[in-house]
């Protein structure tokens, strides 16, 4: 069947044709088919250069080697016990151990439940309710922080989600990304905040570069007024480097929540943190958090290997960060492009707007029908954007010379 044949019965069967909302694309997506490396193919026989890498978790590439084998290995022998397993603690060392202050770590099976888990969490150990979050900042698809959230909520026009309670939500308070002050001022009039979630460097919004400083001043604010601070490194775990965000601007969270490059493409999502916070977690405390697939040797195989193999390629890193800069100077060549291009590692949006964008409502101002244009014609060309001015573009290890030169070239083309 074809891809719009397939969309047309999706869309009887499944609110609007998807399994998650920012693969709607308009007027139908397409149906993939396989895909290795940094190709995917589509069931029309269409190879593409894939840039959305399935919006974050595939930095090694779809199907990379290594994974496959480390897959099939624990395949042989059954991949669901609801027993522990040798991976475990050998994964807990490891995530632990790449990030400084992070003493223990539980599993679970998506960085949606391990933000939902985190925040429950600090509420749990400080005994206080609110929450801040960041504008703009996305942790999933839960209640509490589906509150001008990121992502597929920001690109459907639909910030605040319907059947939120009003009295839900009334505990979690919104501030802009890149302004202390603002922070200051809430956490110095408020007494009863239980922490700050933020996406270090907000990635579905971008990504968006923090200010010299800002996350050191987060850092100093939330300690001062007693407010654990959260790092969800969801996208930017493994992503920016060993260590993440937190390592790279040398910044220590009292919690952290990962999630897509840990699983080597398998589901999963964990939260770690200081050890007087997670000895409360049950059954060692009082705060509640189970899961029947939580640390699934299938989950964890894959994400050992891909840990493992980052750990024996520290030079991805910055090889990585010169291909983006690659693209970046194929924009620049154009001359005066109207638009602005911003990166950090492997991450990097063009933006339709003439300045980086500072915060959410700098990202709002963009031009997205220019962007639509964009993308669809970066499609023509073979390139696969994630399909919102508001999704990152990742770059992968198995984007070849070759596939950068095509990226670079549409870049400048189409933009
Ligand atoms: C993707 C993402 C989540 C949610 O993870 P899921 O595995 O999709 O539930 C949470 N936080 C951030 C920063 C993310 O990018």
């Amino acid at each position: 069947m074809r891809s719009r044949d397939l969309f047309a019965e999706a869309q009887h069967l499944m609110p609007g044709g998807v399994s998650s909302p920012v693969r709607a694309i308009k007027p139908s997506p397409f149906y993939t088919a396989h895909a290795a490396g940094a190709h995917i193919t589509t069931v029309e026989g269409e190879t593409l250069i894939d840039c959305c890498m399935a919006y974050g978790p595939l930095l090694l590439g779809h199907a990379h080697p290594d994974i496959k084998k480390a897959i099939a290995a624990q395949l042989e022998k059954g991949w669901l016990y609801g027993t522990p397993t040798p991976f475990e603690p050998e994964f807990a060392r490891l995530v632990t151990g790449d990030h400084p202050g992070m003493d223990m770590i539980r599993f679970v099976s998506s960085g949606s439940e391990a933000t939902m888990a985190a925040i429950r969490l600090a509420r749990g150990f400080t005994g206080k309710s609110d929450i801040v979050k960041i504008e703009g900042g996305f942790h999933g698809a839960h209640d509490a922080v589906l509150v001008k959230a990121g992502s597929g909520a920001t690109t459907m026009g639909v910030p605040d989600s319907a059947g939120v309670p009003a009295a839900l939500v009334a505990h979690t308070r919104q501030l802009p990304y890149n302004d202390p002050e603002a922070l200051e001022t809430m956490l110095a009039k408020n007494t009863g905040i239980a922490a700050l979630i933020i996406e270090p460097v907000p990635g579905n919004i971008g990504p968006v570069l923090p200010k010299d400083g800002y996350l050191k001043d987060v850092r100093e604010i939330t300690r001062a007024h007693d407010v654990l601070l959260i790092f969800d490194e969801v996208i930017t775990g493994y992503r920016l480097g060993i260590g993440g965000a937190q390592v790279m601007f040398g910044v220590r969270p009292d919690l952290t929540t990962l999630g897509k490059i840990i699983g080597g493409g398998l589901p999963i999502g964990a939260f770690c943190g200081r050890r007087e916070i997670m000895q409360l977690v049950a059954p060692a405390g009082p705060v509640y958090q189970a899961g029947t697939f939580s640390g699934n040797p299938l989950s964890l195989a894959a994400g050992i290997a891909t840990v493992r193999w980052l750990h024996d390629h520290p030079s991805i890193y910055p090889d990585l960060s010169e291909k983006t800069r690659g693209i970046e100077e194929s924009v620049a060549g154009k001359g005066n492009t109207g638009g602005s291009f911003v990166r950090i590692g492997s991450m990097f949006k063009y933006f339709f707007r003439p300045d980086a964008p500072q915060n959410y409502t700098g990202v709002k101002e963009c031009d997205t029908a220019a962007f639509t244009r964009f993308w669809q014609k970066m499609l023509k060309q073979g390139i696969f954007l994630p399909p919102s001015q508001f999704e990152t573009n990742f770059l992968s290890v198995a984007h070849t010379a070759k596939d950068l030169e095509a990226i670079r070239g549409g870049y400048a083309a189409c933009r």
